[in-house]
């Protein structure tokens, strides 16, 4: 028989609080990385157009770059807007055979979300899949500094798993 002070677990009790590795924002961004730790290893290269360069020199540039979108900036180097291969698939959809020609800010997309250095990757992967975008500029005192894709933000995630495994294996091992 249960001693007189034992209680039953009853349904709805919390039995125990979860462990710092339970929970799911600590499994997907361990560390706290920022964007300008995961900037140092991808370098701040920014390839960019101006608004009034043609949709003819924009897809050159992103097939030599393979890349997938472009800032579009000022002279000042001011970010005005995004273009991405998207707009671009779009836009030949409605206008057959004269997309070419057209200039970068018919196309581009202007209310831009950008992210700062010191912004946790967490919160950009949040952004992006709410906003349904792959790309966010970087910007530190109005200036761009950099960009990055939600290939870069799963791939780095995916490296610091790797490094996070290699070091339980390594514990575990001793
Ligand atoms: P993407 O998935 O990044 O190729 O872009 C999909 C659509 O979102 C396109 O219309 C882009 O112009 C737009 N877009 C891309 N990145 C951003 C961003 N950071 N802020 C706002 N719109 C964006």
């Amino acid at each position: 028989m249960a001693p007189s002070s034992y209680q039953a677990p009853m349904r709805g009790d919390k039995t125990k609080p979860d462990t710092q590795s339970q929970t799911t924002s600590s499994n997907l961004a361990q560390g706290q990385t920022t964007v300008a730790k995961l900037l140092e290893g991808k370098g701040d290269a920014i390839y960019s157009v101006r608004p009034s360069d043609t949709i003819h020199e924009a897809v050159n540039q992103l097939k030599e770059k393979r890349i997938g979108a472009l800032a579009v900036t000022d002279e000042a180097g001011t970010l005005m807007g995004i273009l991405s291969e998207r707009d671009i698939v779009r836009r030949m959809a409605d206008t057959p055979g004269q997309t070419l020609p057209q200039q970068v800010d018919a196309l581009m997309t202007r209310e831009v979300v950008t992210c700062t250095p010191d912004d946790y990757l967490i919160d950009i992967l949040k952004r992006m899949t709410e906003g349904r975008f792959r790309h966010i500029p970087v910007v530190q005192n109005d200036r761009l500094c950099g960009m990055i894709t939600v290939g870069d933000v799963v791939n780095y995630r995916l490296r610091e798993l790797e490094y996070e495994a290699l070091q339980m294996k390594q514990m575990i091992v001793g």
